[in-house]
């Protein structure tokens, strides 16, 4: 089955009480059981609720995934993830990850006892060099937020594998439409719904696919363990924004080429992020591993004084945190989505104070285009 089929049909089947064609809103805490020990596999809301399930068949399907679990967060999601790590193990962390799992690494859990260390994962070489003797998991996100660096995601697994290291890929940036990790040997596919895969601005959330029936297994015990579970309400809203995910991200990866473009020929632009563009260094790897480029868009405005003209400039683009909504959203990385990591890493990784970043939504091109004109100028 294709994309689009297994988009709309996978979990939502008919509700079995009354043929409902929209999985509804089970928005329950408890069920009613018929006898001692005798009920109908729903016991208790955190542990099992017919509308997340539907919601996690359906992502883990878009993920060529067997298991899949819904969390209250992107971030709760990770660090579900990383309770298959225990005190004393190491992880390998990629160097340009979202702030917020760099903060997860660095001030939470290594209170916990689990290592980490930064490495640049393009570059499978440098790479190689960060594995210790207690390296027990690699975990990626590419194309990196802000600065569009891509990862060769066969490569990487291929060379942790060997080492028995498992690949967790943070795929929020391309979605399961345009990326699937596990296609390309990576362990455990983790998004924060929040994004493309919710796509309306209006739901936090999470996700975990993996295929590895043990870990998946412990998945589901610290989903329901420590509690950090998707809401009813919040898994019917990615349930039904995962049905247009291929038309929305077809729409994003079209409009995103053309500000890209636009904005690589700007006199008032120094440098564009993309990997959809020919000058990116890895645009063959992205072409190769990505069936789109998305609507991701990061660009180099000389100074702190220039990014804040354009982002106090713009009207229509919206001045704000997060990604992947249908309306174009404008931020700047230094201060704003990277503000937890130190100032030194963030020169190290090109994320300047003269760097903005565009979420390009699926508004007429035109009128975005009007908009950074008239804000650059
Ligand atoms: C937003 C984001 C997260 C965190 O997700 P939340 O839903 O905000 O907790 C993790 N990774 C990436 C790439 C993100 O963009």
């Amino acid at each position: 089955m294709g994309f689009s089929t297994i988009a709309i049909h996978a979990g939502n089947e008919p509700d079995s009480a009354t043929g409902a064609v929209s999985v509804p809103i089970y928005q329950t805490s408890t069920y009613a059981q018929e006898g001692l020990g005798k009920h109908k596999g729903y016991e208790y809301a955190r542990t099992q609720n017919p509308t997340r399930a539907a919601l996690e068949k359906n992502i883990a399907a878009l993920e060529g995934a067997e298991f899949g679990y819904a969390f209250a967060s992107g971030m709760s999601a990770i660090d579900a993830v990383l309770k298959l790590i225990k005190a004393g193990e190491h992880v390998i962390l990629g160097d340009n990850t979202y702030g917020g799992t760099f903060r997860l690494f660095s001030k939470i859990l290594s209170n916990y006892g689990v290592e980490f260390d930064l490495a640049d994962t393009s570059d499978v070489a440098e790479l190689e060099k960060a594995f210790k003797p207690n390296t027990k998991m690699l975990f990626v996100e590419t194309p990196t937020n802000p600065v569009m660096t891509v990862t060769d995601l066969a490569a990487v697994s291929e060379l942790a594998h060997s080492r028995g290291v498992k690949v967790v890929c943070d795929n929020t940036f391309m979605s399961p439409y345009f990326q699937r990790p596990i296609e390309h040997g990576v362990d455990v596919v983790v998004h924060s719904t929040t994004k493309y895969l919710n796509g309306h601005s209006d739901s936090v959330g999470g996700f975990v696919a993996l295929n590895d029936a043990k870990d998946a297994e412990w998945i589901q015990f610290v989903q329901n363990g420590v509690g950090a579970i998707l809401s009813p309400f919040d898994s019917f809203l990615v349930l039904r924004g995962t049905k247009t995910l291929a038309v929305r991200m077809e729409a994003h990866d079209k409009n995103g080429r053309v500000i890209a473009n636009f904005l690589a020929e700007h006199p008032k632009v120094q440098q564009v992020y993309y990997p959809g563009l020919t000058s990116h260094p890895q645009h063959e790897l992205a072409k190769r591993q990505q069936s789109g480029f998305g609507g991701m868009v990061s660009f180099e405005t000389g100074s702190l004084e220039n990014a804040k003209k354009v982002l106090e400039s713009v009207k229509l683009c919206t001045l704000g945190e997060s990604l992947g909504g249908v309306e174009s959203l404008i931020s700047h990385p230094a201060t704003m989505t990277h503000a937890s990591v130190p100032s030194e890493t963030r020169s190290k990784l090109g994320i300047t104070d003269g760097l903005v970043r565009i979420s390009v939504g699926i508004e007429d091109v035109e009128d975005i285009i009007g908009d950074l004109d008239q804000a650059l100028s």
